[in-house]
């Protein structure tokens, strides 16, 4: 029997099982990391390297090392420090991180504690849990769920309609068996306004200078990050925390976050490619969509029209609780708590019930606007670690 099974491999995932070996004294004979992927992180590999970002959105001290300096050590130790960290925040470059991520999984042997499945089942069992999944039944005395909305791309009614007739339409994050970008054929409409859609377009712009139009639904919004900076420490969420109604918690989470804001370098880049005649941008929002003869797509928009060949979605993930059917059926029958809002009603120690822990979106009410983020996988550490050494 299993002490832990984490089930997902994602940035939370890792985090939380190094966390766990590293600083809580688990035993890494009887942890296990459930993944279908052929590798850990690579959800996340295959979504940041299909936008073409360059660098991250956090900051130096948010990544997978239980020590904050790790990052800026293991940078040091590479060599030169020149044009690995950006802006006042230090934000990593992609492949800084990317390669810190893989020396750390080496470095604590996580790809021999990855399972490669799907957890398709939980229940409670006499000394624990049973989670089903499709390699088998898996006994576990701690399950950890680090999942997210990763799975569940956002398509408009609209979008799903023109899919469904055989639009030139496509998710950025829609295609799981590649890494590659959708290739632009032809004048190529990028729908979004967040930092994904920018980086897309921008990198779509260099492949076809001239040939790209991002649509925004509002004018660029500038802020550092997807929630304020103050909700990375106790100045925001103390008052989060000292809040007990999960109503009250959830309208702070929706009032702190950012949706579709880009940070001022991103920003900066786009206004220049598109003062240099790379891109186009322009604001609307679309209302219907109509195939011409030679299958082009015109989109009828709230503020004149626009052509498409290709249309690519950059409108992130659909904000369901993560987990799928699956879950909503352990919960009916485990009779697990949930707020209101439909999500888990947990405890300081991120504890769902005796046993059962969360972290990332399923975490959100006790972890706040950063949950999902490195930066709630890392507060998510903190507890568990505290909770590991208790046991
Ligand atoms: C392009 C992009 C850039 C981002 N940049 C930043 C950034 O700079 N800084 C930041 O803090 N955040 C960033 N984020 C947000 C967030 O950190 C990432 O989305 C991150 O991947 C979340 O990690 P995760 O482990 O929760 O989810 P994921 O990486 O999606 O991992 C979840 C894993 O669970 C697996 N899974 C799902 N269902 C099951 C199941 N039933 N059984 C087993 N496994 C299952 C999935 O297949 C997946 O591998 C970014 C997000 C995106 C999309």
């Amino acid at each position: 029997m299993l002490d832990w099974l984490i089930v997902g491999g994602g940035l939370h995932g890792t985090h939380l099982a190094l966390t766990l070996l590293a600083r809580g004294g688990a035993n890494p004979a009887r942890l296990r990391i459930l993944d279908p992927h052929a590798a850990l992180l690579a959800h996340w590999e295959r979504c940041t390297t299909r936008t073409g970002m360059a660098f991250l959105r956090s900051t130096v001290v948010h990544h997978l090392a239980p020590d904050p300096h790790d990052l800026w050590i293991f940078a040091r130790r590479r060599g030169s420090l020149t044009g690995q960290f950006r802006g006042p925040y230090r934000r990593p470059a992609l492949a800084l991180f990317q390669a810190h991520c893989a020396e750390l999984i080496a470095t604590y042997g996580l790809d021999q504690l990855h399972l490669r499945g799907r957890a398709t089942g939980l229940r409670r069992a006499r000394h624990g849990w049973c989670v089903e999944t499709s390699q088998g039944a898996i006994a576990t005395r701690r399950v950890l769920l680090a999942l997210s909305a990763g799975e569940q791309p956002r398509w408009p009614a609209w979008a799903t309609a023109l899919r469904a007739a055989g639009g030139p339409i496509a998710h950025l994050y829609g295609d799981e068996a590649s890494n590659e970008q959708p290739a632009p054929g032809g004048p190529t409409v990028v729908i979004g306004g967040g930092i994904s859609a920018a980086q897309l377009a921008m990198a779509l712009a260099r492949r076809v200078p001239g040939g790209v139009t991002l649509l925004l639904r509002h004018d660029l919004r500038v802020e550092p990050f997807d929630s304020g900076p103050c909700w990375l420490g106790p100045k925001c969420l103390s008052g989060f925390h000292a809040e007990p109604r999960p109503e009250r918690r959830r309208a702070m989470i929706r009032a702190a976050r950012n949706p579709g804001s880009v940070p001022e370098d991103v920003a900066r880049s786009l206004r220049r490619a598109e003062r240099w005649g790379l891109l186009r941008t322009q604001r609307g929002e679309v209302l219907a969509t109509t195939r011409r003869a030679d299958g082009a797509v015109s989109l009828q928009l709230d503020e004149g029209n626009l052509t498409a060949a290709h249309i690519v979605l950059a409108t992130g993930f659909d904000p369901a609780r993560p987990g799928g059917t699956w879950l909503d059926d352990a919960i009916a029958a485990e009779g697990l708590a949930l707020a209101p809002c439909g999500y888990p009603l947990i405890d300081r120690r991120l504890c769902w019930a005796p046993g059962l822990y969360v972290t990332g979106g399923l975490a959100e009410l006790e972890l706040g606007p950063p949950a999902r983020n490195i930066a709630g996988a890392r507060h998510a550490g903190e507890r568990l670690a505290a909770l590991a050494l208790a046991l």
